[in-house]
């Protein structure tokens, strides 16, 4: 069994320019230890006019912190003014890309459709997409979440083969607890990611089912964070606000404790 190393990744969302950007991963740097780099894998996510920025503090000072963006473009170059490809992340060396975030779905109309084009173009540059699924508070209250989350996942991973799928990470991110301070109980956060798991073995293998890591995201925090990561299927943590505050996000990478 390839044991799935827990992975916290902080999305920024629309935080810190390119200076606060150093001086954020500069904290991180000095705070984080050899000890929990071999514990945790420790990603950010800034905006895209940060990338260049945090490489080169990254590469300076050969940083054991990951980092990647929020979005990408479905097509790999041409004429779509604004959009940025796989290929600039994957020269800037981004290692991870969101792709479908419940704010790219909700204000952007991203359907499953686009969210599959953009997990593929990701892979296509050697990037790992982390897709983002869950379901928000009007189908979480009819109870559907599960039958809803796991179609959003049927439909990022249409057309991709084992071994591609093997190289995804998954997001559980219920919508009704993005920024809202509202987290999932440690249940409710096995119980999704645990059919998310089901669904893999089912669309593929137990191999991919074993392999792929599956993050919760939603309102994660030092004090909520152990709870959550001591659940068998959840490998990790997709932090939004929380990973704004350096200190918080330490704590968090270090599963609160
Ligand atoms: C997110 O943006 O993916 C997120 C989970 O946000 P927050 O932690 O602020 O709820």
């Amino acid at each position: 069994t390839p044991a799935r190393k827990p992975l916290m990744a902080g999305n920024w969302k629309m935080n810190l320019n390119h200076l606060e950007a150093i001086a954020h991963v500069q904290k991180l740097a000095f705070a984080l230890t050899e000890a929990d780099f071999e514990r945790v894998e420790v990603v950010v996510l800034p905006p895209f006019t940060d990338l260049r920025g945090v490489q080169t503090l990254v590469d300076a000072d050969k940083l054991r912190i990951g980092y990647g963006a929020q979005d990408l473009s479905v097509h790999d170059s041409g004429a779509y003014t604004g959009e940025i490809s796989g290929a600039m992340l994957a020269k800037l060396g981004c290692k991870y890309v969101l792709a479908g975030h419940s704010e790219r779905r909700q204000y952007h109309g991203e359907d499953d459709e686009t969210v599959n084009g953009k997990v593929k173009a990701a892979l296509r540059h050697s990037i790992t997409p982390i897709v983002c699924v869950g379901e928000g508070l009007p189908v979480r209250r009819e109870g559907r979440h599960i039958a809803f989350t796991l179609d959003q996942v049927d439909g990022a991973l249409k057309g991709l083969s084992a071994d591609e799928a093997k190289k995804i990470v998954i997001a559980y991110e219920p919508v009704w607890a993005i920024g809202t301070g509202e987290v999932a109980t440690p249940k409710d956060a096995q119980e999704v990611c645990g059919a998310i798991r089901e669904r893999l073995a089912e669309l593929y293998d137990d191999e991919v089912a074993r392999t792929v890591r599956i993050l919760y995201g939603g309102s994660v925090k030092a004090n909520n964070i152990a709870g959550i990561i001591a659940q068998p299927d959840v490998d990790g943590g997709l932090v939004g606000g929380a990973s704004l505050d350096p200190v918080e996000f330490v704590k968090i990478c270090r599963l609160g404790e």
